[in-house]
């Protein structure tokens, strides 16, 4: 970054950061050295930094603005509930009309069978719920030896304890440690790991992995499998077509239960409600957060399909609760959110016209030097930067990717980097021109970085 700059807060901002602020995911010391990026305002899909510069935000923020920033219907909708009831809890009894309206309206959107939801406070806590309540079920059902969570190798599914134990991020697993009886199969990441093997094959050895683990284990210790429909945090990772066909027979062969954590898939990002109705799958239970308030406010939560649900409704007290599980104004920005995707046919016009569109422009990219594989379906895109498209070889140790995200920053696009993959998840309200916008702007600075590597 430059270190002239044109509005004088944007050093005191810089300072507070450096004298009070741990930020999450953040080196401190390179955090205190350059100062972070300040960030004042947003609309549409662009963001403003405090020094002026209009920003075209492919990512969502962190995958949350599916409607895109500056909905005031948003915002009159939380002002409307803080005036009526700012809080109540959820606990011991009672509810409020606006988590029992939204409880509601997201059984309406969620797979058939799927018809309870258990409200949070963010998606990592929706995944701590699921581990608790998981074992719970088992518990209930005579079964408590059941207790064994499958996760697969890079894939995320939060920053608490249980999150960061169910996810498969080597880096976070060592701060902090783990939990027991969580175990990881590998990922469907065929750029990556794929080796020789063709696409198809990969992604039946990588399914495969699920079960050989199962009986590793034992089927009588194994409570369930969690996987993203398709990992985000991983590198937006779009398994081969062969994979979940694979997964579904596997998993109808064992009594374990299947999570789908939808944090990111869900609330349209592949032009369907959830990931899995995209793929055919049918999970007993799946993580929500992030586009179910288009991250106007925080709110995560848990969708329990009936099977368990019924155990559960005949079991006692859960004991297990958040005060902000369910929060009134959480929940009435969520329902206002939900109603503009519905109305707007927000996902109508992903499905059919800029999604393809989105992804017909950046595998464009593919012709770039630097380009060994753009992938991607509905609003997610994967660019992967290599030194020799054949062989995939990377720059090892040129951190290519960070280097490109440094130039889309300062030539008006953010990008996130994934090591050496760079990775969009765009509002969902991106327009065809705002997609060309990205795809030049990308090539931009994919040019920018390439310079860089030979410079
Ligand atoms: C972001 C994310 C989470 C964690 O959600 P938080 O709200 O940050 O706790 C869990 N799973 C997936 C797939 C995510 O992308």
């Amino acid at each position: 970054m430059s270190t002239t700059y044109n509005n004088p807060q944007t050093l005191q901002w810089q300072a507070m950061s450096r004298d009070h602020h741990l930020a999450p995911f953040s080196d401190y010391q390179q955090l205190s050295d350059s100062g972070p990026r300040i960030i004042v305002k947003g609309d549409g899909v662009y963001l403003w930094d405090s020094e002026g510069h209009k920003i075209l935000d492919g990512m969502a923020g962190l995958w949350c603005a599916a409607i895109g920033y500056g909905r005031d219907e948003l915002a009159d909708a939380a002002s409307r509930q803080m005036k009526e009831l700012p809080f109540y809890n959820t606990f011991f009894m009672t509810a409020h009309p606006p988590v029992l309206e939204l409880a509601k309206v997201i059984a309406e959107i969620a797979p058939p069978s799927m018809n309870h939801v258990f409200f949070t406070g963010s998606g990592s806590e929706g995944n701590d719920t699921m581990l608790r309540m998981v074992r719970h079920y088992w518990a209930l059902k005579g079964q408590p030896s059941k207790k064994v969570i499958i996760g697969r190798h890079n894939g995320y599914h939060g920053s608490t304890v249980a999150g960061a134990s169910l996810g498969g991020m080597q880096g976070m697993h060592e701060q902090g440690g783990m939990i027991p009886d969580i175990v990881h199969i590998p990922q469907p990441y065929w750029f990556g790991e794929g080796g020789d093997m063709p696409a198809d094959e990969f992604g039946i050895w990588a399914a495969e992995q699920l079960e050989k683990k199962i009986l590793e284990v034992g089927v009588d210790k194994v409570a369930a499998f969690i996987a993203e429909p398709i990992q985000g945090a991983g590198g937006v990772i779009v398994p081969p077509d062969s994979y979940w066909p694979k997964i579904r027979e596997i998993l109808a062969k064992y009594d374990i239960l299947f999570v789908a954590d939808e944090v990111i898939c869900g609330f349209g990002r592949t032009g369907e409600w959830f990931g899995s109705d995209y793929y055919g799958n049918t999970p007993d239970l799946m993580t929500i957060a992030k586009g179910l308030t288009s991250g106007y406010i925080p709110m995560g939560g848990l969708i329990v399909g009936d099977k368990v649900a019924e155990v559960l409704k005949q079991g006692g007290d859960f004991n297990h609760g958040f005060t902000y599980s369910g929060h009134p104004v959480a929940a009435a920005v969520a329902l206002e959110n939900i109603r503009i995707l519905r109305e707007e046919k927000i996902l109508e016009r992903v499905r059919a016209e800029t999604a393809p569109y989105l992804q017909q422009r950046l595998r464009e990219l593919l012709d770039h030097p630097l380009v060994g594989e753009v992938r991607g379906l509905g609003m997610l895109g994967a660019i992967e930067l290599v030194k020799d498209k054949t062989t995939r070889e990377r720059y090892a140790g040129k951190g290519v990717g960070m280097l490109c995200r440094g130039h889309c920053f300062n030539n008006g696009l953010i990008m996130r980097a994934v090591g050496d993959t760079m990775i969009i998840a765009p509002p969902l309200v991106i327009s065809k021109a705002e997609i060309d916008e990205l795809v030049s702007k990308a090539r931009r600075c994919l040019d920018l970085t390439l310079q860089d590597l030979q410079g």
